[in-house]
């Protein structure tokens, strides 16, 4: 683990730079956990107004989780038709992100997470937007050390660059999906201004998202040396930044 309050994060050699070993041929035609494919894509009901909150004509009471957010429905089915890459599922990201499950082989990721917590996979251009020691705000769920190569070769946003970081404490932080207007006419309309964005659920404005992700939040988080972490699997390193 790299131990350097201080040191400007661009200035720390293993970012983004390692390459994993290369992956077997039955390792990279393993789809993701969260990847979605063709034949679980579904058409959205029609969005009405529920009081002040979005809602669908046909709503279930499973549409909504425990902050009244509305979902994308999506159907259940990994196998059916093509892996579409770069797409996630809304129900299993929701499920790998909630459970800190594996975004690749959907297994709990804490029985092996260091001294440093569980790791997590950013985009190098992701990270240095807002770089250590700003929180990170992710839609990504975290990944097991093992599923590495394949999260960086399955997933298009990873394939350039990226950072792997440990976080002991990933905080629910909120939703990630299709802003609408406050309510003015009769059926609910897209922001133009903010097509996409982020919100957390203590914001008032929540029932206005039509949530596809969740988002968590890294507040105190380490960053990886995976050439070393790698070397040695089994070693706990108590070395964090914060
Ligand atoms: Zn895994």
């Amino acid at each position: 683990m790299i131990d350097a309050p201080g040191v400007a994060p661009h200035d720390v050699p293993p970012i983004g730079r390692y390459t994993p070993a290369p992956a077997s041929d039955r390792l990279r035609r393993k789809v993701p956990f969260i990847t979605a494919w063709s034949g679980e894509v579904r058409a959205q009901p029609r969005l009405v107004w529920r009081g002040d909150r979005i809602g669908f004509a046909n709503e279930r009471p499973r549409d909504r989780d425990a902050f009244g957010v509305l979902w994308r429905r999506a159907a259940n089915k990994p196998g059916q038709g093509k892996p579409l890459f770069g797409k996630t599922h809304a129900g299993r990201q929701r499920r790998a992100m909630g459970g800190l499950l594996c975004q690749v082989c959907g297994t709990p990721t804490r029985p092996e997470a260091t001294n440093d917590g569980v790791l997590f996979l950013l985009s190098r251009t992701d990270y240095e937007w807002q770089p250590w020691p700003a929180p990170i705000k992710i839609t990504h769920p975290p990944v097991c050390i093992r599923c590495v190569p394949v999260s960086v070769s399955a997933c298009p946003h990873l394939r350039d660059d990226y950072v792997g970081i440990r976080c002991r404490a990933p905080r629910l932080y909120g939703v990630n999906g299709v802003m609408h207007m406050p309510r003015s006419g009769t059926v609910p309309i897209p922001d133009a201004t903010h097509p996409i964005g982020t919100m957390p659920f203590a914001d008032t404005r929540i029932g206005l998202i039509h949530a596809a992700q969740l988002v968590v939040k890294l507040d105190h988080y380490t960053l990886v040396d995976f050439a070393s972490e790698l070397s040695a699997p089994a070693r706990r390193t108590g070395h964090s930044r914060r």
